[in-house]
């Protein structure tokens, strides 16, 4: 095997396959030279080779033993030495940061004889001896699985025998005493007494160090941040720096900017006299960065000045881990730090006018989702608000409502227009009408791929899952919080989506600055530097990106929002609403007409009103394309209930009133059942089916057009027939529309830019797409029926009852309705576009789906050279930004 150990002054921050994350940092400030504890790093080839085989490589402990050596000849110190020895740390690093999931180690070397020898040397037995019960409780519990709990108990009666609540007010004496008892933990606990021999302290940490890697934790947080399982972990044995030698020294965590808002300026908390991680374990009140200027000037601004060099050198915002070992100041660790989406905002834009990072760059520093993010709606944070529990954050918004704990009382109450939060310990397929009614959800089962978080992300539901600390009672009705506080059904509650906060009572929703001024009613002068950033970067995207980006919008008002949201046309303008209301008595004749005049006599009723409805539509789009799909569901929708309709009869029947029509509509909804719809009598089926249909349709569409061409607009249909499988149908129905469009130009007598496409939304239209093209001015792939047939799922039946299984046993990543599946339905998108293509090189080629708006799947159909996107109004500005990262 090639080497397995490097010395931190050999590596760089590009080698983080090979060194983790913070072994490649480390390494990195070492060749800065920051100052940085001496120590080296075991490679993930070393923890790979160890978790598929079962036993350290041959030769790892050898080899760590020489890079040992070499740390010892520099420090002047041995490992464990009883008269000075050195210590190490022995820490964790995967590639991708995990932070808290896996284990560390700290001060290995110590033991009976060593303590004493680092008492004598360094003159502060308190600190000696503080330093040996850290080891003996963080070894036992990670090296040695005792139960934690047994040292913390041990702790706390210690503390509370001498009546002192924090443990640096524990003296030399009580820690020894301490210590004997954490041995006699230990021996309990494993049969055997703690390790004495340092090498043997060493190799144990190294093996638990590699074994964290598949700690059930470390599992869940891969699954959840979708991290492949099988990196590993690099391990580093780095010299001990000491925080807890006394007030003189300390341990802190810092930012080189406000990770929450982005703010400029250094950000972190500190500790005196504190070791590893009790600066952020909130065992004491730690003071902020700012004030350790006061208490030690030289250091302070010694950190100050590497965090700036830190950020120049990463050109992006970082966070730290440093000590204070008596005034010297030591760093511990660096990565580009996490940050909330308006941080991320705003850091990406001031890195620009800083110099330090271009406009392109900036664009890869923010994402989609943190844009959706931003236009969620949210709580004021300066609002009242009692905190009842923290849950996970499944799906993101702001809710309030009366909390219901099953679903028939949500869907009752939300029909009287009580807004509810539906709360339960878990959800099933059977939750799913409450889900629907609700404005939100709350579970205190079940994690981020939980029923619930799924299926609210899938309807865009604010949802907070796991809130564990809930007892929740839907029998009696209730829930219960930690502290014993109840609510009961019909009290009001508010749930946080993007925090997993659940707090009592309403409290003030505001709506979001970003989404404001996306609608033109708030000012970039006005929205402060989060919105500013947001203008800035979605200028860059605009400038960059190759992909239009279109909407899906039914209606004028929609299509007006979608404008203002910088939708460049409608990709898909569904018409079944056009036949509903009070329209919908007409479809019943439609339906029961028995010859070509009943039926045109409907279609002459329908014109109009559907005409007037894409007057306002195109004038809405002035100067865009609308892609119009026609009529595409199945005709019994339209009709009444069977069973409803059936009492109906029977009970005119009874009291012999006349019935006659009822009897015809019953007779034509048994006649028009279908077992499965989905694949039934729809889409280019039915316009084939019911003559005349499409060519009405057309015509509407087209008399608007050419009306709003005679006023002056300018109107760019573009008619899209739907569920096309065979070029025979299209061409089949192409004479009708053919036909519309001549009667119109004939009868208006204006220019009239129309275009007749096809949707591409069956694996069979994919596979022939060469052969439709030639009938098809243009293709737009419906990716939500693509999907369905694809995979052969009913969306509707799949998505409430096993996907949430199927995500946890890892059978799917994520909702192939939610990021396309490339190997599958993405196939067949490339397919469909390349074989359409070689028939008609100028096709144009646009999505119509949900995919149109998630990022994942922009960035594939960008790859795809697709013409345009097409999604939710709300979704324009992440499909904006997306299309213009897929390209940069
Ligand atoms: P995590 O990845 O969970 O942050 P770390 O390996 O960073 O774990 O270590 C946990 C804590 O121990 C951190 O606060 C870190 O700064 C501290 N620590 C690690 N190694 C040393 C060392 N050699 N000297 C002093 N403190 C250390
Ligand atoms: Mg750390
Ligand atoms: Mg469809």
């Amino acid at each position: 095997m090639a080497q397995l150990v490097h010395d931190f002054e050999t590596g760089s921050m590009d080698q983080k396959d090979l060194l983790g994350g913070k072994g490649a940092n480390l390494a990195e400030m070492t060749r800065l030279g920051i100052p940085v504890p001496p120590g080296f790093t075991i490679t993930t080839d070393a923890c790979r080779a160890y978790l598929e085989s079962g036993t350290v490589p041959p030769g790892l402990f050898e080899e760590v033993g020489e890079h040992l050596e070499r740390l010892e000849a520099r420090m002047g110190r041995t490992l464990g030495d009883g008269a000075d020895p050195l210590l190490v740390s022995v820490r964790s690093g995967a590639k991708f940061s995990m932070p808290g999931m896996m284990e560390t180690v700290l001060n290995i070397g110590l033991n009976d004889t060593s303590v004493e020898g680092l008492s004598a040397q360094t003159d502060n037995p308190r600190f000696a001896w503080d330093s040996y019960r850290r080891l003996l409780q963080m070894y036992g519990k990670t090296v040695l699985d005792v139960d934690g709990e047994a040292f913390e108990d041990a702790l706390d009666e210690a503390k509370a025998a001498k009546g002192v609540t924090a443990d640096v007010d524990l003296d030399a004496d009580d820690l020894r005493a301490l210590v004997a008892r954490f041995k006699a933990v230990i021996e309990e606990a494993t049969g055997a007494p703690f390790p004495q021999d340092p090498r043997e302290q060493l190799r144990g940490a190294v093996v638990a160090v590699f074994d964290s890697w598949n700690s059930p934790r470390a599992i869940l947080y891969r699954r959840r941040e979708q991290i492949p399982t099988d990196l590993g972990t690099a391990v580093n044995v780095q010299a001990m720096a000491f925080g807890n030698r006394g007030s003189d020294s300390g341990s802190g965590v810092a930012f080189t900017r406000d990770p929450a808002t982005g703010e400029t300026g250094v950000y972190g908390d500190y500790l005196q006299d504190a070791q590893g991680e009790d600066v952020v374990s909130g065992i004491r009140n730690t003071l902020h960065l700012a004030d350790l200027e006061r208490i030690d000037k030289a250091s302070y601004d010694q950190l100050v000045d590497i965090m700036a060099r830190l950020e120049a050198h990463y050109r992006d915002m970082c966070d730290i881990e440093f000590t204070i070992e008596r005034g010297h100041l030591w760093m511990l660790q660096t990565r580009v730090g996490k940050r909330t989406a308006e941080a991320a905002f705003r850091i990406a834009v001031d890195l620009v006018d800083e110099g330090a990072i271009t406009e392109e760059e900036a664009l890869m520093r923010v994402t989609g989702d943190q844009l959706a993010q931003l236009m969620f709606p949210h709580f004021d944070p300066e609002g009242a608000r009692t905190l009842l529990a923290k849950g996970m954050s499944a799906s993101p918004g702001a809710a309030v409502g009366a909390a219901v704990f099953d679903s028939d009382t949500a869907v009752r109450l939300a029909e009287e227009g009580t807004p509810v939060i539906l709360v339960r310990r878990e959800t099933n397929p059977d939750d799913l009408h409450g889900m629907v009614a609700a404005a939100g959800i709350l579970t205190s089962r079940g994690g981020k791929t939980s029923h619930a978080a799924v299926v609210a992300r899938g309807m865009g539901r604010t949802c907070v899952c796991g809130a564990e600390t809930l007892e929740v009672d839907t029998k009696a009705g209730q829930f219960t919080t930690h502290d014993g506080t109840v609510v009961r059904q019909g009290d009001t509650i508010s749930i946080d989506g993007t925090t997993g906060e659940v707090f009592a009572g309403e409290v003030a929703v505001y709506a979001s600055p970003v989404v404001r001024y996306f609608e033109g009613t708030m000012s970039v002068e006005d929205g402060g530097p989060l919105v500013a950033a947001v203008d800035r970067l979605m200028s860059a995207a605009d400038k960059h990106r190759r992909m239009q980006v279109r909407a899906n919008a039914d209606n004028a008002e929609d299509a007006a929002r979608a404008r203002r949201f910088g939708a460049e046309g409608i990709g898909l303008c569904r018409t079944e609403h056009m036949f509903l209301g009070e329209r919908r008595e007409l479809v019943e004749h439609l339906i029961l007409a028995e010859s070509d005049a009943d039926r045109q006599r409907v279609f002459d009723e329908l014109l109009p009103l559907q005409r007037a409805d894409f007057v306002e539509l195109f004038e809405a789009m002035d100067g865009l394309p609308v892609t119009v799909r026609l009529l595409d569901p199945p005709l019994h929708e339209f009709l009444p209930d069977f069973t409803e309709l059936s009492v109906k009869v029977a009970v005119a029947e009874a009291t012999g009133q006349p019935h006659d029509t009822e009897s015809l509509l019953l007779l034509a909804v048994r006649r028009l059942h279908e077992e499965n719809p989905m694949l039934g009598l729809r889409g280019v089926r039915l316009g084939i089916a019911i003559p005349g249909l499409f060519e009405m349709q057309s015509r509407a569409i087209l008399e608007a057009a050419a009306i709003v061409t005679e006023r002056g607009g300018h109107a760019h249909p573009e008619i899209m027939v739907p569920l096309v499988g065979s070029v025979e149908e299209l061409r089949n129905i192409r004479i009708e529309i053919d036909e519309a469009a001549h009667e119109v130009r004939t009868e208006h007598s204006v220019h009239l830019d129309h275009h007749i496409g096809t949707m591409i939304e069956l694996p069979r239209a994919a596979l022939t797409a060469g052969e439709i093209a030639g009938a098809a001015d243009f293709f737009s792939f419906g990716t939500n029926d693509l999907t369905q047939t694809t995979w052969g799922f009913s969306r509707d039946d799949v998505e409430s009852s096993f996907f949430s299984r199927y995500m946890e046993a890892g059978i799917l990543g994520s909702s192939p309705f939610e990021n396309i599946d490339r190997a599958g339905v993405g196939r067949l998108v490339r397919i469909g576009t390349d074989e359409g293509r070689k028939t008609k090189p100028d096709l144009k080629v646009g999505v119509c789906g949900e995919h149109g708006g998630d990022p994942e799947s922009v960035h594939f159909f960008e790859e795809r050279k697709l013409d345009y996107v097409s999604c939710s109004p709300f979704r324009v500005p992440v499909a904006r930004l997306e299309a213009g990262r897929a390209v940069v």
